[in-house]
């Protein structure tokens, strides 16, 4: 248990209402120098935050999975939350905010999250996109969660897209290079995912 009185943490309880409407909510993300450095990734959902301790850093490269582990639902008001937490409290160490923006489901969410298969799109500085959370079948008998953080290809293509890279194909511009990476340039993304798929 935190003692509120003991460190600077937000102290609001985590209980999650019934039937508040879905739309889009705010996810952070904390890097948390604690014994172990990780990333703790926090959407909000009916007025308090699920959350994941990731223990390397959130990728925004396609298909690269990165374990989550869930922890308990952490307070509305803790997504603000930046700074020290004192030595002998839990989780003691610093506190950065990493990453924050708005979170929009991808179906209904709570069911996502019940079925262990939780699809989203993040609007952040970083993260940006389609990402899904896959939880794992549970080995041992351990109680901890096991959930897998990918970043997802978008299932919709947006038909100016095809014509653009069907444009860029058969007119190329000799003045212009292609990026050597497909990812190099983020603005050509798409395009050029196409071009490689
Ligand atoms: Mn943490």
């Amino acid at each position: 248990m935190r003692d509120f009185g003991a460190t600077p943490e937000p102290s609001g309880t985590a209980r999650r209402g019934g039937s508040k409407a879905t739309g889009t909510g705010v996810f952070v993300v904390q890097k948390h120098a604690a014994t172990r450095l990780h990333y703790d990734f926090r959407l909000e959902l009916d007025g308090a935050l699920l959350s994941w301790a990731v223990p390397r850093e959130p990728s925004m490269s396609i298909g690269v999975r990165r374990l989550a582990v869930r922890t308990e639902d952490h307070p509305r008001e803790y997504a603000e939350f930046h700074g020290e937490i004192p030595e002998g409290q839990y989780g003691a160490g610093n506190v950065q905010i990493w990453d924050r923006g708005t979170w929009r489901p991808v179906g209904d969410p709570r069911e996502g999250l019940e079925k262990g298969h939780l699809k989203f799109e993040l609007e952040g500085d970083r993260l940006r996109g389609r990402f899904i959370l896959i939880r794992m079948k549970s080995r041992g008998a351990g109680r901890q969660e096991n959930w897998l953080l990918i970043r997802e290809r978008a299932g919709e293509v947006a038909a100016p897209s095809v014509s653009r890279v069907r444009v860029q194909r058969t007119s190329p511009r000799p003045s212009r290079k292609q990026p050597s990476r497909p990812d190099a340039d983020r603005s050509n993304e798409r395009v050029s995912r196409r071009r490689t798929s």
